[in-house]
């Protein structure tokens, strides 16, 4: 397996052109990242509306996946309910992990499923999972 394989023009262009990138001003939730395994680091900031994503937002440096990772994660989240939000996690992590049984054919993944090649390469799952399980924690951070 060619490790080009991995990098997908959906994951260049988001790499290239990042989504709701930059700080998110107080009162947000926020939570750090960090992956020294490839030296990649994600800040992720939110707010919670009525139980909603109502704001989410990134900085990071690091390779492309992770990046992308995070930028796709923003979108992936925003507007969804805290619960969504996690549901949306659980599939994507076992997708990246090589733990769903047909990432292919599940809804909740969407453009998401452009990260599936992930599993194939262990020591790229950290970088595709950092930004979310940074998202995971701002969820629970007191603003
Ligand atoms: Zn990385």
């Amino acid at each position: 397996m060619d490790l080009g394989s991995l990098y997908q023009d959906v994951i260049l262009e988001h790499n290239r052109s990042p989504r709701n990138w930059g700080e998110l001003a107080p009162p947000s939730q926020r939570a750090d990242g960090r992956n020294p395994m490839c030296g990649d680091e994600v800040t992720v900031w939110l707010t919670i509306d009525n139980d909603r994503v109502a704001e989410v937002s990134f900085v990071g440096t690091g390779c492309a996946i992770s990046k992308a990772s995070a930028s796709m994660m923003t979108q992936a989240v925003k507007g969804k309910t805290r619960a969504e939000a996690e549901q949306v996690f659980a599939q994507f992590h076992a997708m990246v992990t090589g733990r769903h049984a047909n990432p292919a054919d599940d809804p909740v993944l969407g453009k998401l499923k452009v990260f599936s090649g992930v599993a194939r390469f262990p020591a790229r799952v950290k970088c595709a999972s950092l930004a979310w399980h940074a998202m995971k924690e701002a969820l629970d951070a007191q603003p």
